[in-house]
């Protein structure tokens, strides 16, 4: 069953200008980029995303204040173990901190320079596609059980040559040619 899902709009500057916040809860479905990026067991729905947003304006002495959005999720997501192929459920929670500046080029060069996230203030940001975006960014590169709960197929466990390492140059080869080249050599 697909639902169409409105975006949920949130004016930044005034969100958090007020010190505003905001909770909520959507069906695992209804973010359509991390649902295709997992793999839950047959008949298992996808968990629900539980969310929280606060928004915070820092006051800077001598400057204009700075807007800050904290970011809280929660979201098991299903998984395929590359180890031992089977599907797994993380427990992604994340707790971000955000900052919102005026115009793309400050956000990039303030993003360069300090370890917090910052961002251009828009007129209004989809709070669904951001808490989307920070999942997806959270996702592992590798998943995999710390524990496999079956044994692994042979396949897996065989652990083949990682790929590339046969074209590496044989180490013998390259002695005998540097015999060839200095017959008096040391080596
Ligand atoms: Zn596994």
């Amino acid at each position: 069953m697909k639902r169409q899902h409105d975006p949920l709009r949130l004016d930044v500057a005034a969100f958090t200008g007020d010190g505003a916040q905001l909770a909520g809860r959507w069906p695992g479905a209804s973010l359509p980029r991390l649902a295709e990026s997992q793999n839950p067991p047959q008949d298992v729905a996808l968990a629900e995303v539980d969310w929280a947003v606060q928004g915070e304006r820092r006051a800077v002495t001598g400057g204009e204040a700075e807007l800050w959005l904290a970011l809280q999720v929660q979201a098991p997501v299903w998984l395929t173990c590359q180890r031992c192929l089977q599907p797994y459920a993380l427990p992604l929670v994340l707790d971000r901190r955000l900052r919102f500046v005026r115009g793309e080029a400050q956000a990039e060069a303030l993003d360069a320079e300090t370890e917090d996230d910052v961002l251009a203030l828009s007129r209004s940001m989809d709070l669904r596609e951001l808490v989307e975006d920070e999942l997806l960014l959270a996702l592992p590169i590798v998943p995999r059980h710390s524990v496999c709960p079956q044994p692994l197929p042979m396949a897996v466990e065989a652990d083949p040559l990682p790929e590339g390492e046969a074209e590496r140059p044989n180490p013998f080869a390259a002695l005998q040619w540097l015999k060839r080249v200095k017959p008096d050599g040391e080596r």
